[in-house]
Order: structure tokens, then C-alpha cells, then sequence
């Protein structure tokens, strides 16, 4: 991951009872860092490859790839460059119902990325603390929803509106992060599957302060992470045609979102293959616009495809896995270039 841009894992989920109850058919499997589908209509084989191919669905398989697995290869690598400086960003991207949630934040028992993230943030934090370095940590949790922001964090909603939260031990983020959590979802009741359109964005900024002492006299010096953690609204609407008035309009701001995280990395990824200014549309979307500074420059990104193994959703499975390729294709040619003119 050195010298790339963004690193790419993808992760197949477990067959869900309706699934299971359908006798589905398992048509994606992987291999290493190989992903393979197998067309259950055209029996096209399809073969793509990642930084990583997480296998999660069935808990006997050798290769089966846990929580803590997914924390520890994708995420962790992360925390330890917010730790030297840099600021992160992971996306989970898919089709809604393929994981994208439980990946990112899981369950009580079954922790996600965030909250092992959030946890072993403290933690380190308190074995590196000292009288010379001293850490800051403030945290936002919120939605994009039809280009707006709604704070999770509030009761009383006022658009376009997020309130930084100072949080000083893994108790404090973990009761934000159940209301935010608790608000996510009593919004998305009644109005018409809102989870699957909305995108959350929780982010993390850490300052490091280090106390340096310069000819008897003391001096500060800070350095600030920007930490973001998110979970993308469903790939689905961007593939599908949309209908008629709100519909339309969710499916246009979302479409515009995803499509413009992907022109933004392919953008920035260009930027570093040819080692010359290219123009980054990051105010075509407001997610883009709100990650500006953690996505390009002095940061890291990685993204986690999730899909369904079963044959039924094979159609959204391949656009994912191409979406998740293209990122990863461009990152590659940028690699050994970056090699060879070292
Ligand atoms: P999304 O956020 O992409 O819409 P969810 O994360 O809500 O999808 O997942 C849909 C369902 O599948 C949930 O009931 C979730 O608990 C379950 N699920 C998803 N991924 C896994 C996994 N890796 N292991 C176990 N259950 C999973
Ligand atoms: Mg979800």
C-alpha cells in the first residue's frame, strides 16, 4: 500500500434466510486476493483482483475472514498513518444488503471497523500519551441525504449543520456513536428505505501536540489527522433508472456522489501517475467536498466492495466489482511508475 493512493479489499457476506430459503446458488468465491464469479445464466467466468478478497461466508471455511480480520487487515493499517500524520479515509461501497453496515459498524458481540477502530485509537493513545506529547480528539457522525447534511448527533435537526464533540475515552465515542446509530435509523422508518439512499460519515480529527524544548525555551508543535469512516448509500441506485420526482432526485444527488468519489479518485490517482496538477472535481458533490481533505494530498484511502454470493444478485455483484477494480487498476499503473523513476 506504500506507494498507492487507495488500497481495495472486497467482501462477500453470508446467504441470508431469504436467500437460504430460495436455495440459492453461491456464484462468487475467492482465492487469495482473487475474486471469481461465476455467471449462473451465460457461465461466463469473471476473475478480478484486489488488495484483498475477504470470504465471509461461512464461518468452517480455513480462509474465512472474521470482524477483527477485516478491522485488522483494512483498517488498522490506517489508524497507524492517522498516527504518523496522514489523513484517512475508508468507504464501504455496495449494493444495499450486501454489508456495507454491518462491515463498517456491526453489531454489540460483533464490532465493525469503526468501533475497533475508535477502541484501539484510545488505547494506543494512551500507551504513546507523555508530558511531552499531548492528544485532542474531537468526532461528527452524520448523513448526506439528497446533497444535505443532517447531524446524527442532535435531536433537533437544523440542516446543513455539524457539531464537533470533544471525546476523551472510547465511553464517550461508544455512547455517540448508539445515538447516532439510534438516529439513523428512526429516521429512515416510514420514509421509504432512506438508509439504502442516505451516505454516513463519521470522522475522527486527532491533533498530536509535541512540547519541544529549543534553547531552554518550550515551543508547540501540532499535527492534525482528519479520520473518516463511510458507509456509502446502495450502488444499486446508480446502475438503476429512476422513476419520477423524489425518486428521481435521491437518484440523481446519489448518483452524483458516487460517480463523483469515483472521477475524484481516478482524478487524484492520475494526479499521481503523471506528477502533474490535474483539476479534482471535488465540489461536484457535497460527500466529495466534505472528504476534500482527507482524499489526495497527504492521505490514505481504502475502500471495501461488499457483496451477496448468491446468483440472484450476480448483475449488482459485477458492477461492484468493476466499480472497486477501476479504482484499483489506475492505482496500479501509478505504482510502477512511482518504482521506476525512483
Ligand atoms: P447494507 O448496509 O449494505 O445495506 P447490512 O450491513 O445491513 O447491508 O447487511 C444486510 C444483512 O446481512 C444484515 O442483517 C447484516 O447483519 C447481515 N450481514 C451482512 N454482512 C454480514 C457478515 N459479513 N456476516 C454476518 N452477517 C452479515
Ligand atoms: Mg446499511
Amino acid at each position: 500500500m506504500e506507494n498507492s493512493a487507495v488500497t481495495v479489499a472486497v467482501r462477500l457476506r453470508p446467504f441470508s434466510a431469504r436467500e437460504k430459503a430460495e436455495k440459492a446458488l453461491q456464484v462468487i468465491f475467492t482465492s487469495g486476493q482473487d475474486t471469481l464469479v461465476q455467471h449462473p445464466d451465460s457461465k461466463q467466468n469473471y476473475s478480478f483482483t484486489y488488495d484483498f478478497s475477504f470470504c465471509s461466508v461461512d464461518d468452517d471455511d480455513p480462509a474465512f475472514a472474521s470482524q477483527q480480520t477485516v478491522y485488522e487487515k483494512l483498517a488498522k493499517p490506517l489508524l497507524l498513518r492517522a498516527f504518523e500524520g496522514f489523513n484517512t479515509c475508508l468507504f464501504a461501497y455496495g449494493q444495499t444488503g450486501s454489508g456495507k453496515s454491518y462491515t463498517m459498524m456491526g453489531f454489540e458481540g460483533e464490532a465493525g471497523v469503526t468501533p475497533r477502530f475508535c477502541q484501539d485509537l484510545f488505547s494506543k493513545l494512551a500507551s504513546v500519551e507523555s508530558s511531552e506529547v499531548k492528544y485532542h480528539v474531537e468526532m461528527s457522525y452524520f448523513e448526506v441525504y439528497n446533497e444535505k447534511i443532517h447531524d446524527l448527533l442532535v435531536i433537533r435537526d437544523e440542516p446543513n449543520q455539524r457539531r464537533m464533540n470533544v471525546v476523551s475515552s472510547y465511553g464517550d465515542i461508544k455512547g455517540w456513536l448508539e445515538l447516532g446509530n439510534k438516529q439513523r435509523a428512526t429516521a429512515a422508518t416510514g420514509m421509504n428505505d432512506k438508509s439504502s439512499r442516505s451516505h454516513s460519515v463519521f470522522t475522527l480529527v486527532m491533533t498530536q501536540t509535541k512540547t519541544e524544548s529549543v534553547e531552554g525555551e518550550e515551543h508547540d508543535h501540532s499535527i492534525t489527522s482528519r479520520i473518516n469512516l463511510v458507509d456509502l448509500a446502495g450502488s444499486e441506485r446508480c446502475s438503476r433508472a429512476q422513476t419520477s420526482g423524489d425518486r428521481l432526485r435521491e437518484g440523481a444527488s446519489i448518483n452524483k456522489s458516487l460517480l463523483t468519489l469515483g472521477k475524484v479518485i481516478s482524478a487524484l490517482s492520475e494526479q499521481m501517475l503523471t506528477r502533474k496538477k490535474v483539476f479534482i472535481p471535488y465540489r461536484e458533490s457535497v460527500l466529495t467536498w466534505l472528504l476534500k481533505e482527507s482524499l489526495g494530498g497527504n492521505s490514505k484511502t481504502a475502500m471495501i466492495a461488499t457483496l451477496s454470493p448468491a446468483g440472484s444478485n450476480v448483475e449488482e455483484s459485477l458492477s461492484t466489482l468493476r466499480y472497486a477494480q477501476q479504482a484499483r487498476t489506475i492505482i496500479n499503473v501509478a505504482k510502477v511508475n512511482e518504482d521506476t523513476s525512483a
